[in-house]
């Protein structure tokens, strides 16, 4: 039984102008967008976000770490809020559908439940999650993170981007600090729609992924210390150049992947960086950024072991000094058993075929899930291809996906 006459559908033209708009504030790459958090590019996406759910009758507020929530109210408005969303920031070479198809048919949710008439005893809250991407200010789902308690505010607003700017100062400089608390409310289930990220649906021409759990990852910072000196006279027994330390972690972590690569592993080097960076001279520091993931949380466990034994005989090799400046992780085996049957239970109803799949990306929903029960709906892009201007996705294959959101959502907003 459900509480719906009949199912609800998007209006296919109206959500895909929204992504076309969205494709044109902060244009990278051509076909891509650059649309880094809290740059000014990101500033206009939120006030046209902003700008539509109010004109969809919801009120928005922000929190003091920028999300943005808006909210279509309940019948009952002490009931907990049904929320779907995703983020809208990018990559520096970022695509045009990943986080923001889960924004956007957060957007269609409403106003198709506007279009209907349709009252719902719960409330309805479309969130955007502030630097999903962790690509300015590490890590990545910071403002999940400190929704769901995993960070603190203070050290979440602290974090700096690569010219030192303070995520808060950023947040006030683009007017989204705002004063709501974050977090430390309770929240009836979340759901996430997001391209795939992954070539799966795409080569099994269904559009509809049904996300039973994720990978788990670690993901690791390390600072390594040296020594300047010249590259010339410099002996190669008293060299401790940063770069040659960091550089033996970045090989290390790209081998663990290989070790793992049959069972499906990953290990990645994302970033380097060292100072001073110049021909002549060695550096005397250097930054490295690395992942691991697995599907199998004890796997994951043992390639962030291995990379620890790799480091320890890279500070032997390089003469460097090494130190963790900072360590991430999440876990796969989160997403809430009866909102995956409702995600799989729906698109069977609305006649769609699904597959069950695992999420190999993180996703904000990883850490929503710590609140409230949670699930995913993957939609697919062509090859897979994401993180790249020419991520592409097409109205027709991720329409199924947002009319499955639409109902699942709201579906459990009636209960
Ligand atoms: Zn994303």
């Amino acid at each position: 039984m459900t509480a719906l006459s009949s199912p609800l559908q998007a209006n296919p033209e109206r959500f895909w102008q929204t992504v076309e708009v969205s494709a044109g504030i902060g244009v990278g790459r051509p076909g891509g967008l650059a649309r880094v958090a809290l740059n000014d590019d990101d500033r206009r996406m939120r006030d046209q976000f902003v700008q539509w759910c109010r004109e969809a009758g919801c009120t928005v507020t922000v929190d003091a770490i920028g999300n943005i929530f808006a909210r279509r109210p309940g019948r009952d408005e002490s009931l907990p809020p049904v929320m779907v969303g995703s983020h809208l920031d990018t990559q520096v070479n970022g695509g045009r559908y990943d986080g923001i198809l889960g924004v956007l048919s957060g957007l269609e949710l409403v106003r198709t439940l506007n279009d209907q008439g349709i009252e719902t005893p719960r409330p309805v809250e479309i969130v955007s999650w502030t630097n999903e991407e962790g690509a300015r200010f590490s890590p990545p789902m910071v403002a999940s993170g400190v929704f769901a308690g995993a960070y603190a505010l203070d050290w979440a607003l602290d974090r700096t981007d690569d010219d030192g700017r303070r995520l808060g100062d950023e947040l006030d400089r683009i007017g989204y600090r705002g004063d709501a608390p974050v977090g430390q409310r309770p929240v009836d289930a979340y759901f996430e729609l997001h391209i795939e990220q992954g070539p799966l649906l795409d080569a099994a021409g269904i559009d509809v992924g049904v996300v039973t759990h994720g990978y788990a990852a670690h993901g690791v910072i390390v600072e390594v210390t040296g020594e300047t000196a010249h590259t010339g006279p410099w002996p190669m027994d008293k060299r401790r150049n940063a770069i040659v330390g960091a550089s033996m972690l970045a090989v290390a972590a790209n081998d663990i992947g290989w070790r793992y690569h049959d069972s499906g592993g990953k290990g990645t080097a994302s970033r380097l960086v060292a100072w001073p960076n110049k021909p002549g001279i060695l550096s005397d520091w250097a930054q490295f950024t690395g992942d691991f993931r697995h599907e199998d949380p004890a796997r994951a466990d043992a390639m962030l072991a291995e990379f620890r034994e790799a480091m320890a005989q890279a500070v032997e090799r390089s003469k460097c000094e090494m130190r963790e400046l900072d360590h991430w992780s999440w876990r796969p085996d989160i997403f809430d058993a009866d909102c995956i049957a409702a995600v799989r239970d729906t698109a069977a109803r609305l006649g769609l075929a699904s597959m069950d799949i695992a999420s190999q990306a993180g996703h904000d929903a990883y850490f929503m899930a710590r609140v409230a029960p949670t699930a995913m709906i993957f939609t697919p892009c062509r090859d897979g291809i994401t993180h790249n201007n020419h991520e592409h996705a097409t109205l027709e294959r991720s329409l199924p996906g947002v009319n499955v959101l639409l109902n699942v959502a709201a579906e459990r907003a009636l209960r």
